[in-house]
C-alpha cells in the first residue's frame, strides 16, 4: 500500500535540483523523498500526481534580512533621495509611533509579498520597541503561523540613543535589562531548534551606531547559552565605519570581534566595506553575510564583494532588506538584482544559476539551516513553482535562466512543508484587498502625524 499522501510532481519545465530531477520529485508529507531522473518513473509508490509541465521549480526562496514594519513607510518623500544616516534620522521619528495594529498589518503585507514571490522562509530584524510595542515579536509569530511559512524572527534592540552619542531618538531605545529579559522569554516561548522548524528566534542588536558595547557582548552571551544565532547590520556604509573608528577606535569587523561575535553562529546584514584581510577573517570564522543588492543600490551604500566572500568560505545569502529601502519584498526579483549588481563588479560571466543558489541554499546556510534551500532527498518540501507563459517570457529558451533574465516577479504555486500555500498566484483564504486597505490606513496615520523632516543636501 502506498503511503496515503505521496505526491509525484512530474515533468517540470525546468528544475533547480542537486542531481537530475528531469522527471520531477516525489514528496511525502513534509519531505522530498525521491528525485526522478529524466525519462524515468518514480520508484516510490505514489497516491497523487501534479503535472508540472507548465512550471519551473526552485527550492522555496529564503530571505535572510528584512524589517517587515518598514512596509508602512515605502517611497516616503523625505527618505526617497538620501543615504543611510539622514534616511534613518528622518524615518526613526515616524517609526517611533508604531502601534501593534500597524505592525500586524505591516508584517502580513510583507509575508504576503514574500510568499507570492516564491519565498518560503523569511528572517525579520525587528529592533523597534517604543512604548506599547512589547509584544512585537509575538505579533510576528502569529502572522507567520497564519501564513504557514517558516521564519527566523530576531529580537532586535536599540540601546544607544542620541543623548549618548547614538543615532536613534531616545524614545526608541530600551534599557539592556529589558532587552535581555524579553530575548530570553522569546527564545523559551518560541525557538524550535531542530529540523523542520517553523519558528526560530535569533538575537539582533541593530547596528554599531544604535547599540551599546555591553548590549552586543551580553546578547552574544545569551545567544551562546541558548544556542541561537546572532544578527546585526555591519559594514553597510562608510558613515558606519567612521562612527566605529571615532567611537571605538576600531574598524567595524574588529569591533564585532571585540564583543565576541565573530563565529559561525553570526550573520551580518550587508557586509559591503570589508578589506581583503577582513574577508579572510570572516571566512575563517564562518560568519555569514546577507547581500542586499536593491537596498545597497537604493541608498548608494556600495557593492558587496560576494564572489570573494564565497571564495574565502563565507556563506552568502540574499535579503530584500526593509521595505523603506527597497521598497518591495519580492524575493525572486531580488535574485535578479543581485545577479546584475554582482555582474557590474565581476563581469558578465557570473552565472544565473549562482544567483538562484544565493537565494536558496546560500540563504539557508546563512540562517544556519541544512533542512531547507535545496531540492534533494531528505530536504523539507519547500518549493516555488513559476510559470513562464506571460508576455515577458515569450521567446525565452532556458526556463531556469528565464526566471531571472526575463524578470519573473511572482510564483504560480508555493509549497511549504508539503502543503500548498499559494495556488494560481493567490494565497488561499487571504482577503488581499482588505489587507491592503487596512495597511494603507495605518501607513497614512503614521506619516500624517510626522514631525518636521531633516533636510539632506
Ligand atoms: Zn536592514
Amino acid at each position: 500500500m502506498p503511503h496515503p499522501s505521496t505526491l509525484w510532481i512530474k515533468n517540470p519545465q525546468g528544475i533547480l535540483s542537486d542531481t537530475d530531477a528531469g522527471n520531477g520529485i516525489v514528496v511525502r508529507d513534509n519531505l522530498i523523498i525521491e528525485l526522478v531522473p529524466c525519462g524515468a518513473q518514480p520508484t516510490t509508490a505514489y497516491t497523487e500526481v501534479f503535472d508540472a509541465a507548465n512550471h519551473v521549480l526552485t527550492p522555496g526562496l529564503v530571505n535572510t534580512h528584512h524589517h517587515f514594519y518598514q512596509t508602512l513607510t515605502r517611497a516616503w518623500g523625505p527618505a526617497a533621495n538620501a543615504p543611510l544616516f539622514p534616511w534613518l534620522q528622518n524615518l526613526y521619528r515616524v517609526w517611533a509611533r508604531l502601534t501593534p495594529q500597524a505592525l500586524d498589518a505591516a508584517v502580513r503585507v510583507a509575508l504576503a509579498e514574500l510568499l507570492l514571490s516564491g519565498c518560503t522562509t523569511a528572517a525579520d530584524h525587528h529592533y523597534l520597541f517604543p512604548a506599547g510595542m512589547d509584544e512585537s515579536i509575538d505579533i510576528e509569530v502569529a502572522a507567520v503561523r497564519d501564513f504557514g511559512m517558516r521564519a527566523t524572527l530576531t529580537r532586535g534592540s536599540m540601546t544607544l540613543g542620541e543623548d549618548d552619542g547614538g543615532l536613534p531618538p531616545q524614545s526608541t531605545v530600551q534599557e539592556l535589562d529589558v532587552v535581555l529579559a524579553d530575548s530570553q522569554r522569546l527564545i523559551e516561548a518560541y525557538h524550535e531548534p531542530g529540523e523542520g522548524a517553523t519558528i526560530q528566534i535569533a538575537l539582533a542588536p541593530c547596528s554599531p551606531f544604535s547599540v551599546t558595547t555591553q548590549a552586543m557582548s551580553e546578547s552574544a552571551r545569551l545567544a551562546g547559552h541558548y544556542g541561537v544565532r546572532l544578527h546585526t547590520h555591519l559594514a553597510e556604509t562608510l558613515d558606519e565605519e567612521e562612527f566605529c573608528l571615532s567611537r571605538f577606535g576600531l574598524r567595524p569587523l574588529d569591533y564585532l570581534d571585540s564583543v565576541g561575535w565573530l563565529g559561525a553562529h553570526t550573520w551580518l546584514g550587508h557586509g559591503i566595506h570589508f578589506n581583503d584581510a577582513e574577508i579572510r577573517q570572516l571566512g575563517a570564522a564562518g560568519t555569514a553575510v546577507t547581500h542586499c543588492a536593491t537596498s545597497n543600490m537604493r541608498l548608494s551604500s556600495g557593492i558587496a564583494r560576494v564572489l570573494e566572500l564565497e571564495q574565502a568560505g563565507v556563506p552568502v545569502g540574499l535579503g530584500v532588506d526593509g521595505s523603506a529601502s527597497n521598497d518591495g519584498s519580492n524575493m525572486i526579483l531580488e535574485a535578479r538584482q543581485a545577479l546584475y549588481l554582482q555582474r557590474l563588479r565581476y563581469g558578465a560571466d557570473v552565472p544565473v544559476e549562482r544567483a538562484l543558489r544565493w537565494a536558496t541554499e546560500g540563504s539557508a546556510r546563512v540562517l544556519g539551516r541544512r533542512d531547507i534551500g535545496r531540492i534533494a532527498v531528505g530536504q523539507q518540501a519547500d518549493l516555488a513553482f513559476f510559470k513562464t507563459d506571460e508576455l515577458r517570457f515569450s521567446g525565452s529558451q532556458d526556463p531556469l535562466a528565464a526566471l531571472l533574465l526575463c524578470g519573473a516577479d511572482k510564483a504560480d504555486r508555493v509549497m511549504v512543508a508539503g502543503r500548498w500555500r499559494v495556488l494560481d498566484g493567490a494565497i488561499p483564504g487571504l482577503d488581499l484587498p482588505a489587507l491592503i486597505h487596512e495597511h494603507r490606513r495605518h501607513a497614512r496615520a503614521l506619516v500624517d502625524l510626522s514631525t518636521p523632516v531633516i533636510q539632506y543636501s
